[in-house]
């Protein structure tokens, strides 16, 4: 359903990113993989993707910290009819212990970036005549925990600058949205059940439900397959009407 669209992802080297450009190019779009990264084997990823979903799959090297490499991607990708900004840090630290140059790289990174994307792509898919903006934002875009002060202020941006996007755009055939993942079962999140497991002296079922997915009512990860059937869901036509809204896909965590 997406053949002849370009779909341009940001930090898809990897976790949800790289899930997302996946279902996305079996869907048929062609493919921009990016980080910060320019790696042999962040170029050997693109093609073997290429290879797998028969369909153009390139790797540009941006830092999303980086107002010029952000504007940069989107102008080197030639064409972008669905923009999906995923690059996203953490960092976890009391406000007053915060150090501000972890709140300036969140902020860069999780929220800035898809600002600058979003103004270079949206002339793009106005000269196409169809569009996507899909911004990953999470369940902290939604509702807030302690000591993660500027990733929950980047991604309660991120909801409110989707909604502005959908109402500039609101009567051209372009969408913007932000889908909201509770806890995803990503590389990173697999790693740290081991250590937690002996820490807590728990089985890896208790870690997973007790100590990760206290928040999350289904006690279940969401997965990078199922984040990324939901951007290809917001790219299709059944979803032309959606715009300036989010998608939770967290097992029921914001409904708490
Ligand atoms: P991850 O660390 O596996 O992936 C982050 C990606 O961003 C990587 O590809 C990394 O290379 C890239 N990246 C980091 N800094 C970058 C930079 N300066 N420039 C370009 N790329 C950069 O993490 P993830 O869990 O896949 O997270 C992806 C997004 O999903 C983030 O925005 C995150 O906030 C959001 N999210 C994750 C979860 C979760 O449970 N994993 C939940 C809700 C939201």
């Amino acid at each position: 359903p997406l053949s002849g669209k370009t779909a341009v992802i940001t930090g898809s080297n990897s976790g949800i990113g790289l899930g997302v450009a996946r279902e996305v190019a079996k869907a048929g779009a062609d493919v921009v993989l990016n980080s910060f990264t320019d790696r042999e084997e962040d170029h050997a990823l693109a093609a073997e993707m290429a290879k797998e979903f028969s369909v153009k799959v390139t790797y540009i090297a941006a830092d999303m910290s980086k107002a010029e490499d952000c504007r940069r991607l989107i102008t080197d990708a030639g064409t972008c009819d669905i923009l999906i900004n995923n690059a996203g840090i953490q960092h976890v630290a009391p406000i007053d212990e915060f150090p501000t140059e972890k709140w300036d790289a969140i902020i860069a990174i999780n929220l800035s970036s898809a600002f600058h994307t979003t103004a270079v792509a949206l002339p793009m898919m106005r000269a196409a005549g169809w569009g996507r903006v899909i911004n990953i934002a999470s369940a902290h875009g939604l509702t807030a925990s302690p000591f993660k002060s500027a990733y929950i202020a980047a991604k309660h941006g991120i909801v409110g600058m989707s909604k502005t996007v959908a109402l500039e755009t609101a009567q051209e055939p372009i969408t913007c949205n932000a889908i909201c993942p509770g806890y995803v079962l990503t590389p990173l999140v697999e790693a740290q059940i081991p250590d937690t497991m002996k820490e807590y002296d728990m089985s890896r079922e208790d870690v997973i439900k007790n100590v990760m997915l206290t928040r999350q009512p289904s006690k279940e990860f969401a997965t990078v397959e199922q984040l990324g059937g939901t951007a290809v869901f917001l790219a299709s036509d059944a979803a032309a009407q959606i715009t300036g809204t989010t998608i939770s896909v967290d097992g029921g965590w914001t409904a708490l």
